[in-house]
């Protein structure tokens, strides 16, 4: 695992958030990438707010709080 950036799907009922600039673990083998512990709480904020978009995809660029 090595440090890096991802771009994360996440799926809310019928609506797509893609997140991207995500601090994360990136597998060196497979390439899997894993958010970062730190990021879980950030992430879920904007989920929320997400939430109250009318948009079925929406992207956003992570910024750390
Ligand atoms: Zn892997």
């Amino acid at each position: 695992m090595h440090d890096g950036i991802a771009t994360l799907p996440f799926l809310m009922g019928e609506k797509v958030a893609v997140i991207t600039n995500v601090p994360a673990e990136i597998c060196s083998e497979c390439g899997a990438s894993f958010m970062k512990t730190y990021v879980v709480g950030n992430i879920e904020t904007l989920l929320d707010r997400i939430e109250e978009i009318q948009s079925e995809v929406s992207v956003i660029y992570y910024k750390a709080a």
